[in-house]
């Protein structure tokens, strides 16, 4: 897999199924992920054993780049699966 197709599948999750900015500095949720305020880390098994950049890192980047990231209200912080 290259950092294209990854590059593509981030874009594709952005703009799908979006990217919440969670409070507090606690990072991002993308899908069932969560990937860190910085940008650094997922706990996706991806970056977690592959130790790659990885799709929900580009999603995160793309929807910054974009505008695309929702904040998080506390309802919606109660539904995140993690
Ligand atoms: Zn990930």
């Amino acid at each position: 897999m290259t950092d294209l197709t990854r590059e593509a599948k981030g874009r594709e999750i952005a703009e799908s199924n979006g990217v919440t900015v969670l409070p507090d500095c606690a990072g991002y949720a993308v899908g069932a992920y969560r990937v860190d305020y910085d940008g650094s880390q997922c706990n996706c098994p991806d970056h977690t054993y592959r130790d790659v950049r990885c799709k929900h890192m580009c999603a995160v980047d793309y929807a910054e780049g974009v505008g695309l990231c929702d904040t998080a209200d506390d309802d919606g912080y109660d539904d995140l699966p993690f």
